[in-house]
């Protein structure tokens, strides 16, 4: 072989061995970047299964957001907060679709997670987050995903920022957008109970949105609704524990709590509020004849009416079965008459299948106007609508204004009668005192230490006919049987009637022989007799000529009545004896057994209880001894 051809065979090798280097090269570039792929493929998987993990985390937050039950905007709030700070979104955001008062659409914020752009974006156009209805623009990006239902992502954030805020000058959209360093934005559609609830927007700084982000968004959106739902039907619950199924008006349980809020505010703000009590009129009478069902029909019916005629903030409420409440904040007695009578003549146009038309009876009370207690205007509002009913149905009547003082002057007017009259027999002396204290107190009734005064001339006069009646005693009982009432709800006009009645059920016996009254031996039964004629000497001889004082007259004759039919003069018993008797009948024993009397000494508290106690359903009801016994206890009256 020449030097030449050896050369070629080196030089053959050498490329040979060049090649086979420039190959392995080749080789080690190659698997130089595979290792690099697959490094990357790990990095990527393992962001992948980061994100997964922390897909579940958030997951398992929203889960245990909803199992807490708290309300749906604290939980939205939860949600954007979670997307931005866990989940590295720069912004984002929960938008519901609403409805305007034409009935356009447009976007309410219900929970964001801040962002300062957002808010110079809203400070430029003088509007806040919490009242800034968003366009809803038929084919924009926003619009499309959630008609669609499907997540879309663009780029171009300086339109979504000109499509959200079209009221931006091209100025001012520069400004906020030199401040916003998001590249993508995202848009999640979002249901409720597959009505289309609204959207989630996130924004990013990440130019695109890789697959598993979407499925992660896809996934959390699910939870989102699922939260929404959760918390809707749990609103849907609250909303039904508060309205009557019938009608839909408000049950009486929402009326009772919102008619203390009323009283609190109305004080607060010295601002009256109305009530319109409404009943209607011969429902027994549809029933009787249509059937049960049409019964229901004309109560639903009124039930529309007030809906129709309330205001947004009135309170409509059907409070028992034919009985209504309208509850008007902020409406004085002349506004309130006037919807009454609006509703009133609605009512009578309605036209119903088979009964063909139905009236109603209504009545208005003022709070401030005619009480400033709850329970009073509640009573007035119903007597009103009594009236109505009594007077022909069909009918407004107001409210007649409770005059705490009314029974005072009543008071005096029937002592002046009763002493100028000479209806009864007292001493000059006596007499003149009374009269002094009569003219006085007639001048002055509304002075503070009137009521006093009255209560002396009663303890003066009580004295001319019991030596042992003490001074204050008067005050003293008027003041139980009031507690007593009160606590039995027994209504104010009535309690003026009792007050009245209190002072003077034991009138006649002016007209009994001293001799008898305070005789310290036991009586004889003629002598019993006697005394026993002293509450229709009261009635009958001393106070039927004074007209005022008329509806009094029942309570007196009958407070000698016993629950069980032993008492006089007419062995009444049980509900047939007015609840004021009893009470009367009740104070007095109470009072009595208090005081020593000539035939035996005053009781202590105790043993005056027992014995109460021991007479029921005898001398008075259970109930009424239950009252008497929660008052004296829980009024540290002793
Ligand atoms: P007035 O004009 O005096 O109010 O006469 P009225 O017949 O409407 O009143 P009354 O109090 O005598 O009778 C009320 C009737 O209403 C008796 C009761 O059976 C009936 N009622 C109560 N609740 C309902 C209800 O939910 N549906 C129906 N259909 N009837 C009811
Ligand atoms: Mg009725």
């Amino acid at each position: 072989m020449g030097i030449l051809s050896g050369l070629k065979n080196l030089l053959g090798q050498i490329n040979e061995i060049d090649s086979s280097i420039y190959s392995k090269s080749r080789d080690f570039a190659d698997v130089y970047a595979k290792n690099i792929e697959l490094e990357e493929e790990i990095a990527a998987r393992t962001k992948e299964l980061e994100q997964a993990n922390q897909t579940i985390l958030t997951l398992n937050s929203v889960w245990d957001m909803m199992n807490s039950s708290q309300p749906l905007s604290n939980m939205l709030e939860k949600i954007v907060n979670i997307l931005h700070e866990d989940l590295d979104y720069t912004f984002a955001v929960i938008l519901k679709i609403e409805k305007d008062e034409n009935g356009n659409k447009y976007f309410s914020v219900k929970a964001d997670s801040g962002n300062r752009s957002i808010a110079q974006a809203l400070s430029f156009i003088n509007e806040t987050m919490e009242t800034y209805r968003l366009p809803y623009i038929t084919n924009s990006i926003a619009v499309k995903s959630v008609l669609e239902n499907k997540i879309l992502s663009t780029p171009d954030m300086t339109g979504m920022l000109r499509m959200f805020f079209p009221r931006l000058t091209e100025e001012q959209l520069k400004e906020v957008m030199s401040g916003i360093n998001s590249k993508s934005c995202t848009i999640i559609p979002l249901k409720y109970s597959n009505d289309k609830f609204g959207t989630m927007i996130v924004t990013s700084q990440r130019d695109n949105v890789t697959d598993t982000e979407m499925n992660f968004l896809s996934l959390y959106a699910n939870q989102v609704e699922l939260a929404i739902t959760v918390a809707g039907l749990f609103e849907e619950v609250k909303k039904q524990a508060i309205t009557d199924p019938l009608t839909g008006l408000y049950n009486r349980r929402y009326f009772e709590e919102n008619i203390i809020k009323e009283a609190e505010r109305s004080l607060r703000l010295k601002q009256p509020f109305s009530l319109i009590a409404l009943d209607l009129d011969y429902l027994k009478r549809i029933n009787d004849t249509y059937g049960h069902q049409y019964g229901d029909i004309a109560i639903k019916t009124i039930g529309n009416v007030l809906k129709k005629e309330a205001r947004s903030i009135d309170i409509p409420s059907r409070i028992g079965g034919e009985e209504f409440e309208l509850l008007l904040p902020g409406v004085d007695s002349k506004g309130a008459l006037i919807a009454a009578e609006r509703i009133r003549k609605s009512i009578e146009n309605q036209v119903i299948d088979t009964i063909g038309g139905i009236t109603a009876s209504i009545g208005v009370a003022t709070f401030l106007e005619h009480s400033d207690r709850i329970d009073e205007l509640t009573e007035l509002a119903d007597q009103a609508m009594y009236k109505a009913k009594i007077s022909g149905r069909n009918q407004v009547r107001i409210a007649q204004k409770i005059d705490s003082t009314s029974w005072q002057q009543t008071a005096i007017e029937t002592f002046m009668d009763i002493i100028s009259k000479r209806r009864i027999s007292i001493d000059d002396s006596t007499m003149n005192t009374i009269n002094l204290k009569l003219e006085k107190l007639k001048s002055n009734v509304s002075n503070e230490n009137s009521v006093d005064a009255i209560y002396s001339v009663v303890d003066l006069i009580s004295q001319t006919y019991n030596q042992s009646y003490k001074a204050g005693t008067t005050k003293s009982k008027l003041y139980l049987a009031e507690m007593i009432a009160k606590r039995i709800d027994l209504q104010p006009d009535e309690i003026n009637k009792l007050r009245l009645a209190l002072m003077l059920y034991d009138i006649g016996n002016l007209m009994i022989p001293n001799a008898i009254l305070n005789k310290k031996e036991p009586l004889t039964e003629e002598e019993k007799n006697i005394i026993h004629t002293h509450p229709l000497l009261a009635a009958r001889e001393i106070l039927k000529p004074i007209s005022n004082i008329q509806e009094v007259i029942p309570i007196i004759e009958n407070h000698h009545e016993n629950w069980d039919g032993s008492g006089y003069p007419e062995k009444k018993s049980g509900i047939e004896i007015p609840i004021s008797s009893q009470i009367i009948l009740l104070v007095d024993a109470f009072y009595a057994m208090t005081q020593d009397r000539p035939y035996r000494q005053a009781y202590d508290i105790d043993k005056i209880i027992d014995i109460i106690k021991s007479e029921a359903d005898k001398r008075w009801s259970k109930k009424l001894v239950e009252d008497f016994i929660y008052v004296v206890k829980n009024e540290s009256l002793f």
